[in-house]
């Protein structure tokens, strides 16, 4: 009643706001006008009735955006008029009334208008129409025959841009800093020499982690030579990210994070901004990335690694130049030209037409007498006037044959590999005997051939300018590029998994740079607040805390790198990465800590900072880059200890805070109310059945407002206060003695240790095995009773001589197929019982398995956590897969997430072999017939695959004796103790006339996003020392409420100040991520969050009581040429912006 009743205030406030503005408009009008009428009466009537008119547009354009504030806030009101009829906070709805919600679900017509409704070719469709048969090609392998007639080019002659290339991977078989010092550094300091000497000359260079390294080496007139090939056009940055990423394993927060990061550097020294993208490496692509570039301004992108049979029917079809469209999106709005290269690779043999062993003879690198040669025997020749028109015509035939592949007369031969022009030598050899041919082709105007070298963007234009002149235009594609096979059946699966360990420590930090980020912003904004005078406060090292955050987003970013996060680079460079993360999160603590102690006091003048005694500490530590973390014990006595809770999400959190003490008897109050916390004590297993008798876990319930920092006081309790989880041991056979002192733990007998295991919440009930504690079936409160069986199994790798196995990149398993996990002796089970959460753990001998349902009543609650401590150290080629089998029927069809940014169909092909059906997960998967949907939501990537209906796997880790043959040179033997982390959530649907399994554009439900956001952002827990003379603290509630349920803070990100180099900027880019959902999926109990169907927000709304002094919407890499024009900048509040579903939106923002 009360909240309607603000509701109904706030309505009428906007209302009497709007009148008031048009009030004020005409008085100004009269005011101004009429008088400078009256001076001038005959001159300037229709100037004068032009400025009218557009007075009058702005009154218009004010009236619109009140009325679609007043339409908002009625929607709302609506909406929580109906969930109050249904019972409040909806926790309690029955399941009629939610079905009626979802029919006026707002939001779902707009996340539904995104849905298909667009032609072009749908790469789905192009995988069920393939034979996958790899028919040998002849001369090009994996392809066919290419025939011209030789006139084809007579009216419009053959354009050819030669574009030198050298890829530089940060960190493979070397580290990022060996490699540097062996070859890059050297590669950089001869292109500007050799650029230099002759202007007809061009480079492309891609990783800007690289670039800035050796920027910071060179001097001053150096840096100017480098500005000058920029500007003249002979030196393209291309991508312009940190590096060039992995599209399967990353999350698109570092994707964004690393290309931003790239771009700020860009603009800041060279002032230039990227035009085309540039992907030969990674392994697969994906369309989140090409979203992320269009965003950021790129128009064109060149993409290599594709399935080679999908290349050769893109070939086929001309269709290896497509606009790539993002398939949620019909309109051209996310569109960007891409043009993937045909071949095997972006090496020269594979790169001037379809003759390996032609083109290698124009790799002049491999002259005879240096160390590369060509494999295909015959070897190149330096270019001579006696050979020079042999060699022209070999050339042009090869170029020839692969224009043919492409629908215009231009053509883009890349030159170059990994790590080449180390050596002068060799840009000599390359650029001269092909500028010897060039000018050949110029000579012989009836060769029709007019050859250069070329940038991309080079290429790009003449691209356009033809198809234009034309009047073609490219055809359009949906889709995305996994899973990739380079030959044979050889699919890149295997790396979706490699490395879990660092997969997951790259989530964590990943999480800690966000909720540091946002942190970080909000205190200089208060701190600059707090003065009044735009100051920060002394003695917070504000700048030294910017270095921290830059070196942790480089650190993150680096990562990125399609041979880190993919797992494939050597044990040495792996050991190297883990180190850079290690660092990065131990110095964003410090930031977030320090942050956190100066935003927490009451009275701000007691802040003092001491890097080497910190006033707040994390409640775990990480030793070492390749251990978990541990939670510290704390101490307590009568004196309350502050825990301080930081929660990073941009809503309202109804979390579990769980931290070790020394008592078993605790009491936890809110410090600014003193009111008491629901709190639950368990046992610290020291072994799997020995209880700690001097640490016990805390867990209590939290209620957290949007990036609040809330403090709570711990004290020691009287004995017996807080209640302690009760304990169940199961175990086939032998029951194991059980240690505990201070817990009670019972050991069922008899028939009861044969019936299923069952625990239960308000929202379902669950049964495991008697056996093994794995879960069997799940029962929803609407009284539907799932099956979901969770299985263990071990994949191997292929046997017998000459065959090639997995290793880190190729999944290669042996014809059996995953075979069950098994083990001699039976597992124990142990089950907790309390009235926080509870939980059934197995305890096996490679891993430890835990299923736990919290008792919370909101939607919290209503997702099972499953968790896994996997160790496979003892065992030789082997993978470990965790399956869900349900009864959903999906038929052939799942969904799994694309770089967490939008979920992807998936088919499952009998024609394909057992590897090539796994694809990414890098946090979400699903499969749904028309009455249900199982979703699995992670904290970490790995691969996933759903080989039967209704079964969903996810492989955990592996185990690789050997090298797979893609120049790693060894196999993947560095496993540790991995821990993994998924919510399933179990959801009815609405079904009606739906395609078996899924349409092809699909979103997470409401309530998988929320589930999603909680797992990957957790609370942050500090501790404040045990010191009864500690000043007193006070939360921190930046927001006055949540963001719409749909409405991501993806980042809040200071940046660099453009004077003083190193310091944090007034400026921070907003970051904002609209997500798409599911409708037909009630989200039940409701959210606190609201959403709605309008694309117009306004800012102010929503980060009230937070002011902007300036908001300027920009591209997504905030560069300042991507500002809106000031024209159409709003200047005073209500700052009204369009946030569409699926789209990412960023802002200059200067927060006040
Ligand atoms: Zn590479």
């Amino acid at each position: 009643m009360k909240r309607s009743r603000v509701l109904a205030v706030l309505v009428g406030g906007v209302f009497c706001v709007a009148v008031m503005t048009l009030y004020r408009m005409l008085e100004l009008m009269q005011g101004a006008e009429l008088p400078h009428h009256r001076e001038t009466p005959a001159g300037q009537v229709e100037e004068d009735l032009s400025r009218l008119q557009q007075k009058i547009d702005r009154l218009e354009h004010l009236l619109s955006d009140n009325n679609r504030l007043v339409a908002t806030l009625r929607d709302s009101l609506v909406r929580r008029k109906a969930s109050w009829q249904t019972g409040g906070g909806g926790s309690n709805g029955s399941s009629d009334s939610t079905h009626s919600q979802v029919d006026t679900l707002p939001g779902c017509r707009l996340a539904e208008e995104m849905k298909d409704g667009t032609d072009g070719v749908q790469l789905l469709d192009v995988y069920d129409l393939l034979a996958f048969d790899n028919p040998d090609g002849g001369a090009w392998k994996q392809g066919f025959e290419i025939l011209y007639h030789g006139n084809e080019w007579d009216e419009q002659p053959l354009e050819l841009f030669l574009v030198p290339h050298s890829h530089n991977d940060p960190g493979w078989l070397k580290t990022f800093d060996s490699y540097y010092q062996d070859q890059t550094r050297h590669i950089l300091n001869n292109m500007l020499i050799k650029l230099t000497e002759d202007h007809r000359r061009k480079m492309i260079w891609a990783e800007i982690s690289y670039f800035s390294k050796w920027w910071n080496d060179i001097d001053e007139q150096k840096r100017e030579m480098v500005k000058r090939l920029v500007g003249a056009g002979q030196l393209e940055l291309v991508t312009g990210g940190w590096v060039m990423a992995d599209e399967a394993n990353s999350h698109y927060f570092a994707l964004l994070d690393q290309l931003i990061e790239g771009h700020q550097w860009i603009q800041k020294h060279l002032g230039v901004k990227p035009s085309s993208g540039w992907a030969v490496d990674p392994f697969g692509h994906s369309p989140s990335m090409t979203y992320l570039l269009k965003g950021a301004g790129l128009r064109n992108m060149v993409i290599q690694r594709v399935h080679y049979a999908v290349k050769k029917h893109f070939a086929r079809q001309q269709t290896l130049e497509f606009l790539w469209q993002q398939s949620w999106d019909s309109s051209a709005h996310s569109d960007i030209t891409c043009h993937m290269m045909p071949f095997y690779s972006y090496d020269v043999p594979h790169t001037c037409g379809p003759n390996p062993a032609v083109c290698c003879q124009f790799d002049f690198h491999r002259l005879p007498g240096g160390r590369v040669f060509c494999p295909w025997r015959t070897p190149p020749q330096p270019i001579t006037e006696q050979n020079v028109q042999e060699r022209a015509l070999l050339l042009l035939d090869q170029y020839r044959q692969k224009s043919r592949l492409f629908r215009s007369p231009v053509l883009l031969v890349p030159l170059g590999d990994d790590f080449r022009y180390v050596e002068s030598s060799e840009w000599d050899a390359q650029f001269s005997n092909y500028q010897k041919l060039f000018d050949y082709f110029d000579q012989h105007p009836e060769l029709h051939i007019k050859a250069r070298f070329g940038t991309l963007s080079d290429y790009f234009e003449a691209l356009h300018r033809r198809l234009s002149t034309a009047g073609t235009t490219l055809p359009t594609l949906r889709g995305d590029f996994f899973t990739y096979a380079d030959r044979d059946d050889h699919y890149w699966s295997g790396y979706f998994t490699s490395r879990p360990f660092y997969k997951r420590l790259d989530r964590t930090l990943e999480a800690t740079l966000r909720a540091t980020e946002i942190l970080f912003s909000l205190t200089l904004a208060e701190m600059r607040r707090f003065h009044g005078n735009g100051r920060l406060v002394a003695g917070f090292p504000a700048r030294e805390h910017f270095q921290r955050l830059t070196a942790g987003r480089r650190s993150l970013a680096l990562f990125q790198h399609h041979d880190a996060v993919t797992g494939t680079a050597r044990d040495p460079v792996v050991v190297d990465y883990g180190t850079r993360l290690f660092r990065s999160i131990l110095n964003l603590r410090q930031v977030l800590q320090s942050s956190a102690h100066w935003l927490l006091l009451l009275d701000k003048s007691l802040y003092h900072h001491d890097q080497s005694k910190p006033f707040l500490q994390m409640d775990d530590v990480i030793t070492a880059q390749d251990s978990l973390p541990q939670k510290t014990s704390l101490a307590l006595s009568s004196e309350p200890r502050s825990l301080i809770v930081f929660n990073p999400t941009e809503q309202l959190q109804t979390s579990i805070i769980s931290v070790i003490v020394d008592s078993p008897d605790v009491r936890v109050v809110d410090a600014e109310t003193g009111r008491p916390m629901a709190a639950q004590i368990s046992a610290v297993w020291a072994e799997p059945s020995r209880a700690s008798t001097e640490a016990f876990q805390l867990s209590f319930l939290a209620q957290l407002p949007p990036l609040s920092l809330v403090v709570y006081h711990v004290t020691k309790a009287s004995a017996g206060s807080t209640h302690r989880a009760r304990y169940t041991f199961h175990r086939r056979g032998n029951l194991p003695t059980v240690h505990t002192e201070h817990f009670q733990v019972s050991r069922p007998q008899g028939p009861e240790a044969d019936s299923p295991m069952s625990l239960s919440n308000k929202h379902f009930q669950i049964w495991s095995s008697p056996d093994t504690g794995l879960l069997q079936k799940l029962r929803l409160q609407s009284g539907l009773v799932h099956q979901v069986q969770v299985q263990f199994l071990w994949y191997g790798t292929r046997i017998g001589a000459n065959r090639e196995r997995s290793g880190a990149y190729l999944f290669l398993p042996g014809e059996e197929g995953a075979q069950p996990y098994s083990t001699s002796e039976p597992p124990l089970v142990r089950i907790s019982r309390g009235p926080i959460f509870s939980d059934i753990t197995s305890c096996f001998r490679h891993f430890t398995h835990t299923v736990r349902l919290y008792h919370l009543d909101g939607h919290a609650g209503r997702s099972l956590e499953i968790s896994n401590m996997v160790d496979i150290r003892s065992e030789v080629n082997r993978e470990l897969v965790m399956r869900l089998v349900s009864d959903v029927a999906n038929g052939n069809r799942f969904y799994t997430d694309l770089n967490g940014f939008q979920m992807q169909q998936r088919r499952t092909l009998e024609k394909l072999p057992l590897q090539a059906n796994f694809y990414p997960m890098s946090s979400a998967a699903f499969l749904q017939d028309s009455a249900s949907r199982v979703s699995l939501l992670s904290a970490q990537s790995q691969a996933a695959a759903s080989l039967r209906p209704g079964e969903l796997e996810v492989v955990l880790d592996r185990r690789l004796q050997q090298d797979d043959n893609r120049g790693l040179g060894q196999g993947v033997t560095d496993n540790k103790l991995t821990a993994s982390l998924y919510h399933l959530l179990l959801e009815d649907r609405r079904g009606g006339a739906q395609e078996v399994g899924g349409a092809s554009v699909e979103h997470l439900s409401l309530l998988a996003h929320l589930t999603s956001l909680s797992l990957s952002q957790p609370p942050i827990t500090m501790v404040a020392p045990s010191d009864s003379q500690l000043p007193k603290l006070r939360p921190f509630r930046p927001l006055h409420s949540s963001l719409p349920c749909d409405i991501h803070l993806l980042n809040l990100r200071t940046l660099e100040d453009a004077q003083e180099a190193g310091s944090p900027s007034q400026e921070v880019a907003l970051i904002l991520h609209r997500k798409g959902f599911d409708c037909s999926s009630a989200p039940e109990p409701l959210p606190l969050c609201t959403w709605s169907a309008h694309e117009e927000v306004n800012l102010d709304d929503l980060f009230s009581p937070l002011q902007f002094r300036s908001v300027r919407r920009s591209g997504l890499t905030l560069l300042h040429d991507d500002d809106e024009p000031a024209s159409a900048r709003q200047q005073q509040p209500p700052r009204i912006t369009h946030l569409r579903p699926m789209e990412i939106s960023a802002y200059r923002v200067e927060l006040d």
